[in-house]
């Protein structure tokens, strides 16, 4: 055996749903291939850590025996397309989740080449993808760079909708139909802490387009930052900074110019809200759905906690329904209102806390894998942030902050894969256990915010942004967040008291 390959492999979860079948599958195939544990994604994907190279044929083969794929997981396509984590709570839920299905399938790549290389030519997939020789969409060389594409629905920003390359606001009529999208491009995350013309993004507000239009707007889209993406310099090729560089006037003129038509004007829109669903919520059709906080989006069993196994006693013997959240939770679904209890005890019985158990900072802190997993990881980040937490925890709780719905973000390198740049505090991995120190994010996301300290030690975090907590706590107003009261007070003005 030759162990000194080991893969991650990612699977595609159009908007994190999973029948409770391919979630038994998986939960299988993470024993039977990988580390025994299954990592939950902030793109409401699966990861399978450690698989050896020898066996990554069969494993991917199996997991498109489970009607899941890892075909559009990765690479310079467009990415798993997220969708707002909910299952139906009053109809717009499940047309937006459709709308997610049809719209992955579409933007698939067409080629053979993945069917060919892992299953031996079969195509297992059940889609709607027709698999071909050419690629309409992605031509010959793909895209500069990946592509990521969200929907949201009005209010909710579960889905960090400012930080995709396309964001789609669903606007519905009076019967929870679909109308429309409101259009948000050029978002992204990704810096480089010494090349200062790399930055994280938030996407614009670009138009509407109705329902019937949308794909096709969707896919001129992508097809210019295919054609006019930057193909040298893979630092600047992200969409993003095609439209930093063009404008988005000259954006939108070519966007119109490939349509034959405008898009109509931005629709005005509620303020956009986090909502974690954790907990217990009604579905439309009077079933139950549980949001369950993962710490790190790690699902393992580890001494008292059984989180792994406790899950998958629940999905198999209830059948619930799987999503995957773009806060790297879980939401189990289809739960009748008898089984809550039972449910409840099952939870209990395996040491996992539930909602009102948990405090704020651990229900919306969240990390990449970062070391060991990740290639680009700098820094600890997955494997850090728990102690850091639970140190944090004990600040908030001295000051009274404990409510507080304060998120925490953290990355091992700054690619920025658990989105620290809209964070109220990010802890962006720079060199050898040392942070950035991002603060003033707004906590529904459409906000970036501020470089706060470099360099600072692991071990010095939760010391440095405790006079930060401590001047909030004592000169907020109104009950302001603390990502809104730093971008209010400049940190550079503010005499804080040390730690
Ligand atoms: Fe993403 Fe960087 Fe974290 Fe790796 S270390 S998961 S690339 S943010």
């Amino acid at each position: 055996r030759d162990r000194h390959y080991i893969f991650m492999i990612r699977g595609r979860l159009p908007g994190g749903k999973m029948t409770p079948d391919q979630y038994l599958a998986i939960d299988k195939i993470a024993d039977d291939y990988a580390d025994q544990t299954l990592r939950v994604t902030t793109r409401q994907a699966f990861q399978l850590h450690g698989v050896i190279k020898d066996e990554l044929k069969k494993t991917l083969q199996e997991i498109n025996n489970s009607l899941i794929t890892t075909l559009g997981a990765c690479g310079d396509i467009v990415r798993n397309v997220m969708a707002s984590p909910a299952p139906d709570i009053d109809g717009r839920q499940a047309r937006v989740q459709a709308f997610a299905d049809d719209l992955s399938d579409i933007l698939l790549p067409a080629s053979k080449a993945y069917h060919e290389v892992w299953l031996n030519g079969d195509k297992v997939y059940s889609g709607k993808e027709e698999v071909t020789d050419s690629e309409p969409l992605y031509g010959h060389s793909y895209l500069p760079r990946k592509f990521k594409v969200g929907i949201a629905l009005p209010k909710d920003n579960s889905i960090d909708i400012y930080t995709q390359d396309i964001g789609l606001v669903a606007l519905f009529d009076d019967d929870n139909e679909i109308e429309g999208f409101n259009v948000i491009v050029g978002g992204g995350m990704g810096m480089n802490h010494r090349k200062e013309d790399t930055f994280p993004r938030l996407g614009d507000d670009l138009g509407y387009v109705p329902r019937e239009k949308v794909v096709d707007v969707v896919k001129k889209i992508i097809e210019i930052q295919r054609d006019h993406g930057d193909r040298k310099n893979r630092k600047q090729a992200r969409m993003k900074y095609l439209i930093h560089k063009w404008g988005l006037e000259k954006f939108e003129n070519e966007l119109t110019e490939r349509l034959g038509y405008e898009l109509e004007p931005f629709r005005e829109l509620p303020d956009f809200e986090l909502d974690l669903y954790l907990g217990w919520n009604r579905q439309s059709d009077g079933n139950w759905f549980l949001g369950l906080s993962i710490e790190n989006g790690r699902i393992k069993d580890d001494g008292a906690l059984q989180l792994k196994s406790a899950l998958r006693k629940v999905v198999k013997e209830y059948g619930t329904g799987v999503r995957l959240t773009p806060n790297h939770n879980v939401i189990l679904t289809d739960i009748a209102e008898d089984d809550k209890e039972s449910i409840e005890h099952i939870f209990d019985d395996h040491g996992v806390l539930l909602d009102d158990e948990l405090s704020n900072a651990i229900k919306y802190s969240m990390a990449c894998p970062a070391l060991p997993t990740c290639g680009l990881a700098i820094t600890e980040s997955e494997r850090a942030l728990p102690d850091i937490i639970r140190d944090l925890d004990e600040v908030l709780h001295d000051l009274g902050l404990e409510d507080e719905k304060l998120s925490v973000r953290m990355t091992g390198c700054p690619n920025g894969c658990s989105r620290p740049y809209v964070a109220d505090i990010g802890f962006v991995g720079r060199s050898l256990d040392k942070y950035t120190i991002f603060i003033g994010g707004d906590p529904s996301g459409t906000r970036l915010n501020r470089k706060y300290k470099d360099l600072v030690e692991r071990e010095n975090l939760v010391e440095e942004v405790t006079p930060l907590l401590e001047h909030f706590s004592k000169n907020r107003i109104n009950g302001e967040s603390f990502g809104d009261f730093w971008n209010r007070v400049d940190v550079e003005e503010t005499e804080l008291v040390s730690a």
